[in-house]
């Protein structure tokens, strides 16, 4: 038997139509900005693919391009006055910053409510206490896709490989906040497998391509895909390609949880101009 496919393609496709009737709707037409320092092509060429994605749902986007010398003083100056800018209801840092700057200082002058990335601490706070607030897009991406594909959260137990700020740790909240039982592991958890194969719910989000394997999953586990490692061209995801002759689900990799991430920044922005513009609803 092969597991149901679960697109984030498909998933994200539907969401950005959704998206694109609410940005119709609004009085306003809501702002983006993105902030890239640096000149990796790859990071360029992501940001401008994100830029086009919301010139398609109707939010007006910037891409603030910075050299690589760029000073932590310029920088925050810069964030500083799209903080202040009332046209500018998003700002997004693309990470990683040179090493230079202090990425978690940059992060943390984000003004809260224009922080579609999620990151700032008062906007971490608000996810664990419950409260009202912007959400990392990619872990918020993987309950969209459980979401769209009806797949239930709620009591299920949800075993989460990874503890970044980015995906593992606010994936832990947010599944949480959705009622399921949830089991956080790293790289120093013992015994891994044992409780991966635990898992109704598993997400996996390491960087190490194929390194959940069939033998670390149960038989109708869920299984949601962020790793993208990149070799000879390629990109592969944490999970082998055989664990989709065992598991119920998968996303697949590309076209699973990656284009996700990209729709909820801007599901983000949206939110972030209704609650500051509007008082959200
Ligand atoms: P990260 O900051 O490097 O975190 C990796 C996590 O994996 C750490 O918590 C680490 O544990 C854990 N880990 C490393 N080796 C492990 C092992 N052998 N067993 C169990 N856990 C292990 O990475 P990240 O930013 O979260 O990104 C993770 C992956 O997701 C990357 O491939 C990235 O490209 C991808 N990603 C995809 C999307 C998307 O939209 N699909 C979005 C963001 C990131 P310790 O904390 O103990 O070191």
């Amino acid at each position: 038997m092969s597991a149901r496919l679960l697109s984030g393609r498909e998933a994200s496709g539907a969401t950005l139509i959704e998206l694109a009737s609410v940005v119709e709707a609004l009085p306003f037409c809501p702002g983006l900005v993105f902030v890239r320092v640096g000149d990796d092509p790859a990071s360029a060429s992501y940001v401008r693919s994100k830029s086009r994605l919301a010139a398609r749902v109707g939010i007006r986007s910037e891409i603030v391009e910075l050299v690589a010398c760029t000073s932590q003083e310029e920088l925050l100056g810069i964030v500083g006055s799209l903080n202040a800018d009332p046209d500018v209801d998003g700002i997004l840092i693309q990470l990683p910053l040179p090493d230079h700057l202090d990425s978690a200082r940059i992060l943390e002058a984000v003004e809260p409510t224009k922080d579609v990335d999620g990151f700032h601490p008062i906007n971490v706070g608000k996810l664990w206490s419950g409260e009202p607030g912007l959400v990392p897009a990619t872990p918020l991406g993987l309950v969209r896709i459980l979401d769209h594909f009806q797949i239930p959260v709620e009591g299920r137990h949800a075993v989460i490989v990874g503890r970044s700020n980015l995906v593992g740790k606010p994936a832990a909240a947010l599944f949480l906040r959705r009622h399921a039982t949830v089991t956080l592991t790293h790289s120093l958890t013992r015994d891994l497998p044992s409780l991966t194969r635990q898992a109704d719910i598993l997400v996996v989000a390491v960087g190490r391509a194929g390194m959940i394997t069939s033998k670390w999953v149960k038989p109708d586990a869920v299984v949601l895909d962020v790793g993208q490692s990149r070799v000879g061209g390629c990109l592969y995801g944490d999970v082998s390609p055989s664990v989709a002759g065992v598991v119920a689900a998968l996303t697949p990799t590309p076209g699973g949880t990656g284009p996700m991430t990209v729709a909820m920044v801007i599901h983000n922005t949206i939110e972030a101009a209704r609650a500051r513009r509007i008082g959200g609803e």
